[in-house]
């Protein structure tokens, strides 16, 4: 195809960049070219920028430089350094100018000489006729004469092209969208004449262009219904009508399609008649999809014509020896064969003799070794991660090994997953997109603004106003877009439809949190509490018995506190973008620690101005999120609400104390609206969601040993593709490393952690010592 030249690909796509207004596609399917003058390193740059930033249209055309920020939220994410930036935009400057320059002279309806005047000044200015002529020199010296051949021909045929539109339409006048048409209907015209390289030869090619004569042996593909004869033929530009009105006018034009239709008849002719000796015609009854596909009219013609035809087809694999041994032919095929049979767990033991036997004559044969070689490798290969050596894990990780405990829960899920991910520091190609994640750190932020303000200002979440809530979050989200960066994700209207959710969101959910607290005697103790080296809390220090030290950090969202005489109650709330349940077996395997592990830090230290001791009241997730509900007509407003409130119910551990889970909920009359648990008549406790003291004691002790040993298995370098496998839940589902660790399970040395799913009671017995359970230092 002389479309798929460089060279014509380059002006095809730049022609595109204009017509789809410089869409990603067609700007960087100009630049791979080649040919743009335009560094490969500084294609990637730049590439990575426009994706990350979702940049198209006038953004590549508008005045100024470049100055978007490639993350959602402004500072201290922030990864685009200055240098880069001043780079991304040189390379932009660099690319734009030749295609502005062009654009200036082709604007809007122009004469086709111009535009063909413009075209060439355009490959001029980005000197791709002495690229094309450098290139050409190469081949010669690599004697690739069919490819120094082909590219003096494209360049002499895209000179004819340009030639022949300024004789016939010069003068006309037109857009750069039909230029372009114009342009590839003239290119479509030409066929590249190659050179065969010798006379003893196999000739590969289509039927249509295979002008060989004395054929000895000839193989037709791919003979089915529509492809051999052409079934739909095109008019093109101009109608049969047109041509024929046109011919008898005296212009000679291209043939109509009766005429094509003629000459596909004699096609079909010429090529079955081509052959002297030997002819074989073959066609797939499927395509590369599963769709059936039909023979060729001919087929049945020839079995007519030809009664005693010979037919085989070699769908199902040959089953008897004998068939097996007609494999066995040249040097390259039998190779190929040898290598799709060997690794054949379902061979029979004759076969495996066979191709055993085949492969020793291989091995014997000096020409074949490094295939052979190669080969055994892929025999013995097997898809294991070996353990990383001590000091490379140093290196990466340092001593004491800092992580945060939601690195250890990938840790737990899939140790490949957390080694790719926190210990290379492998990560996916930004695309302008809001990932869930970005949502989620977007609405923690505004919800910290929203809470920290609420403190400077001593505001009460009690008295809150739902006008000052929704004005207070507006201008928190505009505060935060007007110190981005450049504005770069927040200026398109998708975005601004988003933002308008997200306030919608935020708005919700610091209405919830308010009825919450209005509802509770629990107080917020603090926002976004953080411990680890630097931080108001101190790390989680573990030391192993390898004398590794590992500290642990982490953030806490909001931590509410109830004074009484026995101490003060604590219970941590950790806000979610998406639902998540909590799982009491998800804790014990370590897949679900964060909670537990944040109450174990901050009941093991003095928070400022809190008496002690600070005692566990809960662990809860509070659901980020603004559901649409199902309410008949008839629904008053307060009913919505509550529906809404039972949506959004926090889901987590309590303490199992009536008076605690009463001042947690006020109101609570049977299921609590608000928290998971439940008060039956004569205040006892019905099915909640809660554990006595001693079993969240159980639980700390427990994810306590479970750290230690998920943090030993880290420092020694263990780095399994091991992923878990819960009912239908497995680590893979959503891991983007799929591509990397080539995880498969019917490899037998690739098999998923298997978890299963025990009752609660159960979880209980087994974190008791006094039960027979575990004992846990
Ligand atoms: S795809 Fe599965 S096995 Fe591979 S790294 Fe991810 S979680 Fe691990």
């Amino acid at each position: 195809e002389i479309t798929q030249n460089p060279l014509i690909r380059l002006i095809l796509a730049m022609l595109d960049i204009f017509i789809d207004n410089w869409s990603y596609e067609a700007v960087f399917r100009y630049l791979k070219t080649g040919l743009a003058g335009v560094e490969k390193q500084s294609i990637d740059l730049i590439e990575n920028y426009v994706l990350a930033c979702g940049i198209r249209g006038s953004r590549w055309t508008r005045d100024g430089k470049w100055d978007w920020s490639t993350e959602f939220l402004p500072s201290e994410t922030e990864n685009n350094s200055d240098s880069d930036l001043e780079e991304i935009n040189l390379v932009r400057d660099k690319i734009t100018a030749p295609l502005l320059a062009f654009r200036q002279k082709t604007k809007g309806s122009r004469r086709a000489v111009d535009i063909c005047t413009a075209l060439y000044e355009f490959l001029e200015h980005i000197d791709v006729p002495r690229q094309i002529e450098k290139q050409i020199e190469v081949f010669r010296g690599k004697g690739q004469l069919n490819l120094a051949n082909e590219y003096t021909q494209i360049w002499n045929i895209l000179m004819h092209v340009l030639d022949q539109t300024v004789e016939v339409l010069g003068e006309e006048t037109m857009n750069i969208a039909k230029f372009a048409k114009i342009l590839k209907i003239g290119l479509d015209e030409y066929k590249l004449g190659l050179i065969p390289p010798s006379l003893d030869q196999v000739l590969v090619g289509d039927a249509h262009r295979s002008k060989s004569h004395e054929v000895k042996a000839l193989y037709i593909l791919g003979v089915n219904d529509g492809v051999f004869p052409t079934a739909a033929l095109e008019e093109g530009l101009l109608s049969d009508q047109d041509r024929a009105v046109l011919k008898s006018l005296g212009l000679e034009l291209a043939s109509d399609t009766r005429t094509q239709a003629f000459d596909e008849q004699y096609l079909i002719y010429k090529a079955l008649t081509t052959a002297c000796s030997y002819l074989r015609i073959s066609w797939p009854l499927a395509d590369s999809e599963g769709r059936s596909l039909r023979p060729s009219m001919i087929i049945p013609r020839m079995r007519k014509l030809f009664p005693r035809l010979v037919e085989s087809s070699d769908i199902l694999p040959p089953s008897t020896i004998s068939a097996e041994l007609e494999l066995v032919t040249g040097h390259l095929p039998t190779f190929q064969h040898l290598a799709a049979k060997i690794s054949r767990q379902d061979l029979k033991a004759e076969s495996k003799t066979l191709w055993q036997e085949v492969y020793h004559w291989y091995a014997g044969q000096e020409s074949f070794q490094p295939q052979c070689e190669a080969f055994k490798s892929i025999m013995a290969y097997k898809n294991i991660a070996s353990p990383v050596s001590p000091a490379k894990i140093l290196s990466l990780y340092g001593n004491p090994l800092k992580t945060s405990v939601s690195r250890m829960e990938k840790y737990a899920s899939c140790p490949f997953a957390f080694y790719l991910q926190y210990g290379l520091k492998a990560r996916e190609r930004k695309v302008f997109s809001l990932s869930p994640p970005d949502i989620g750190s977007f609405m923690h932020k505004v919800l910290e603004l929203f809470s920290r303000e609420m403190a400077v200002g001593n505001i009460s979440w009690r008295t809150l106003e739902r006008d000052w809530c929704e004005k207070k979050i507006e201008e928190i989200i505009e505060n935060l877009l007007a110190r981005m960066n450049g504005r770069g994700l927040s200026s398109s209207p998708r975005m601004t439809v988003l933002m308008t959710r997200l306030k919608r969101v935020v708005t919700r959910a610091v209405w919830v949190i308010a009825e919450h607290i209005r509802r509770s005697s629990f107080e917020p103790l603090g926002y976004e509490i953080a411990f680890g080296e630097g931080e108001k809390l101190p790390p989680i220090i573990m030391e192993l018995e390898s004398g590794q030290k590992i500290s642990l950090s982490g953030v806490i969202d909001r931590v509410d506190a109830l004074k009484t005489e026995e101490g003060t109650y604590v219970r941590i709330i950790d806000y979610k973008s998406g639902s998540k349940d909590f799982q009491l077996a998800d804790v014990y395997y370590g897949l679900q620690i964060q909670l537990i592990t944040y109450l174990s830090a901050l009941t093991g230290n003095c928070l400022p101005g809190v008496g002690d001791p600070l005692l566990p009241g809960g662990i809860l997730y509070f659901r980020l999120d603004d559901p649409l509900i199902r309410t008949s007509h008839q629904s008053s407003e307060q009913q919505i609400e509550e529906a809404i409130m039972k949506q959004l119910k926090m889901k987590g551990l309590l303490l199992a104390n009536v008076k605690l889970i009463k001042a947690m909920d006020k109101e609570i009359q049977g299921s609590s609206l608000i928290i998971p648990a439940r008060i039956n008549k004569g205040d006892v406790l019905g099915k909640s969601s809660t554990a006595t003291p001693e079993q969240f004691s159980l639980l700390q002790k427990h994810v306590y040993s479970l750290l230690k040993q998920l943090g030993a298995e880290i420092s020694s370098g263990q780095v399994e593709i091991r992923p878990i496998k819960k009912k239908k839940y497995t680590a893979c589902q959503y891991c983007i490393f799929a591509a990397i660790c080539q995880f498969d399970p019917r490899l037998k040395e690739n098999k998923y952690k298997l978890l299963p799913e025990p009752q609660e009671e159960e979880i209980w017995r087994l974190l008791d010592p006094k039960k027979g359970g575990e004992t846990v230092e």
